[in-house]
């Protein structure tokens, strides 16, 4: 079977795993760009990356698979070189097109945002581009074309923004009235082969001729496969800047309300929901240090709930739908620790209560929560969780998407 090489393209950085069948991980690597948006800065990346790979590693490398951020875009040209700016997944300067897009697209469909891939397709016109024979690519797609050559290829889960429909795996009837001719990608299962590596590529880096290239996936999805979460009622929270949260179901849930949308994962499917609130309100307050340092002081069999919803802005989407929702963090106590704990406490009752409107919307009771992010490694939060959430609170077995995407390519997606 051979080695196996994950990529993921993060906002900083590409970042790499090797990995053999069993999953233990060979050599990993960080290149980082200085521009997010730039398709040379990935591809100058790429190339670095092969070049640092030593030959006894690279050699063996069979499989390929790629994760990037969802809902980064761009448009080609037929020969694949881009021909407009690259649109990031936060990018909203779209947002003004909402109006128009409503004409197309069914009511409370999720490409109903201002930073959907389909919105950005509408900006692209809006700017006077001729998208008549041109290709809409996410970042992961173009990528896997400069490794396979093959033009116009795409993966369940990053084209779930563009309006793809994996319940009957195809584009939606209503595509046939979208205002453009351009070519949309042809969809592949994440983790299917997609085609082998080219010629000169496998020549110039030392590759095998053989190595496939498969279809790819978004960075959380990557890092979902990277937890050990696999049986439905599993979850895993995110502890990240915000607190995303993700749910192995039997059944596919979408709220645009809330935000709550589901991807296929194998036979299952995978409910998410993102909370505003996380670690970055955490870090508007403390040093990660004093985090370090405050967290090793807290009891957490002492219960400190003083009904906040640590929020840096008005607004929340997820578990509470309401844009003007105000932040609470009063009153505050004089001593850090307290307050900390008040903040870890709070936060903790979002977690559960995102996990009760998931079930509420028809996913699964909640059984186990793994944890990924910057949070994770938090113990006396995991104490407090599992005795708010009332199941059992785990650390992710792999922390890296590049760990995930590696594994799918693998054929091991769940
Ligand atoms: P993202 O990729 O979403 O920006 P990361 O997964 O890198 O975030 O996590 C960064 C977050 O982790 C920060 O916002 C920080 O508040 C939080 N964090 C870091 N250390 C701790 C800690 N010891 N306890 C709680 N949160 C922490």
């Amino acid at each position: 079977m051979g080695l196996a090489l994950g990529l993921d393209f993060g906002t900083s950085a590409l970042k790499a795993a090797v990995i053999d069948p069993q999953g233990q991980c060979q050599y990993h690597d960080r290149i980082p760009f200085r521009n997010p948006t730039s398709p040379v800065l990935w591809e100058v990346a790429v190339w670095q990356l092969f070049g640092q790979i030593p030959r006894s590693i690279i050699n063996n490398i069979h499989h390929i698979g790629i994760a990037g951020t969802s809902g980064t875009v761009l448009l080609t040209d037929g020969q694949g070189q881009p021909i407009a700016p690259t649109l990031m997944y936060n990018d909203n300067r779209a947002g003004f097109l909402l109006p128009e897009l409503k004409h197309y697209v069914p009511a409370n469909h999720l490409v109903l945002s201002a930073t959907s891939s389909l919105i950005k397709l509408f900006w692209y016109q809006d700017q006077g581009i001729d998208l008549q024979d041109k290709y809409l690519l996410h970042q992961v797609d173009w990528l896997g074309f400069l490794l396979h050559g093959k033009l116009g290829i795409s993966d369940e889960h990053n084209s779930l923004k563009l309006g793809y429909d994996p319940g009957i795996n195809n584009y939606p009837d209503w595509f046939a009235g979208l205002p453009f001719a351009v070519n949309y990608p042809q969809v592949f299962i994440p983790g299917t082969p997609v085609g082998t590596i080219q010629p000169r590529l496998a020549q110039e880096f030392h590759l095998p001729t053989t190595c496939q290239i498969h279809a790819g996936t978004t960075d959380s999805m990557a890092a979902f496969i990277a937890s050990g979460a696999d049986q439905i009622g599993d979850g895993v929270t995110s502890l990240g800047s915000t607190l995303v949260l993700k749910l192995l179901s039997q059944h596919r849930i979408d709220d645009q309300a809330t935000g709550v949308y589901s991807h296929r994962l194998g036979n299952l499917w995978l409910v998410g929901g993102a909370s505003n609130t996380g670690g970055a309100v955490l870090n508007h307050f403390f040093s990660e240090e004093e985090l370090l340092n405050f967290s090793a002081q807290i009891d957490p069999d002492i219960v400190l709930d003083l009904d906040y919803y640590p929020l840096l802005r008005p607004g929340e989407r997820f578990p509470i739908h309401d844009p003007n929702l105000l932040p609470r963090l009063t009153p505050r106590p004089d001593n850090p620790v307290h307050f900390l704990q008040a903040l870890l406490t709070a936060m903790a009752h979002i977690e559960a209560q995102g996990y009760q409107v998931l079930k509420n919307l028809g996913a699964p009771k909640l059984q186990r929560v793994f944890t990924s992010g910057g949070g994770s490694g938090n113990q006396t939060w995991q104490t407090i969780r599992q005795r708010i959430l009332g199941v059992p609170v785990l650390v992710s077995a792999q922390q890296e998407a590049a760990w995930g995407v590696a594994r799918l390519a693998q054929g091991d997606g769940l």
